[in-house]
């Protein structure tokens, strides 16, 4: 299955939400952007993309109340709707917002009525039976797949294969998860200052002692 996430800050730390419904982002009190769920007037929205082909996976809709503080990927975005790809960072304000795919494989049985006929699974090199177990390859960030493949031959590829991917459209078990780049840690500087305030004395102890 894949799934829409929305990921953004509160309080320093990293929250994911699901954007498989439409998000409205509004501004609280201290002008910081927040999302909620229902609709709100005179804010920034992000819906699915819905039927939209790959890779638009969103849009971002800015009213002209606030134009000039939504940017997309660096750009300034005019009042409009504008498109979504996956790993695309959406900057309101101070407050980043990151759209991004999550991809995980769907298990069933297979049955005639619902998925293709005569379906040979890729893995295993047999025409899928009713009552078969099935794997169904949800694609990548970029593209959708939906092959299917007989459950055991999947596993056994998985576990035996050191770079196991779906050979119609790359999908890695395992790396279908997608997290934004980590944010320069504010704990990092007071520590890298204790490092160069050490060495420095370090320094001036040595240049002490020499005669
Ligand atoms: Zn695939």
């Amino acid at each position: 299955m894949r799934r829409l996430a929305l990921w953004f800050t509160v309080a320093e730390d990293r929250q994911k939400r699901d954007l498989d419904v439409p998000l409205w982002l509004v501004q609280d009190r201290t002008g910081r952007f927040i999302p909620v769920g229902v609709e709100h007037a005179a804010c920034v929205r992000i819906t699915p993309a819905g039927d939209s082909p790959c890779p638009i996976i969103a849009q971002v809709l800015v009213p002209a109340t606030v134009v000039g503080q939504v940017v997309l990927n660096g750009q300034e975005l005019p009042e409009g709707t504008h498109f979504l790809r996956h790993a695309d960072l959406v900057e309101l304000g101070d407050d980043p917002f990151w759209v991004a795919v999550d991809c995980d494989p769907d298990e069933t049985v297979y049955d005639s009525a619902v998925h293709p006929a005569e379906w040979t699974c890729g893995l295993a090199g047999t025409v899928l039976c009713p009552g078969d177990s099935l794997v169904i390859c949800p694609g990548t960030a970029v593209a959708t797949c939906g092959a299917l493949y007989r459950r055991d031959a999947w596993e056994s590829a998985r576990k035996t294969l050191k770079s196991f991917h779906c050979p119609l459209c790359g999908y890695t078990p395992g790396r279908g998860h997608w997290a934004p780049p980590a944010p320069p840690s504010a704990r990092s500087l007071p520590r890298l200052f204790q490092v160069v305030t050490r060495a420095s004395r370090r320094h001036d102890m040595e240049s002490r002692v020499k005669p």
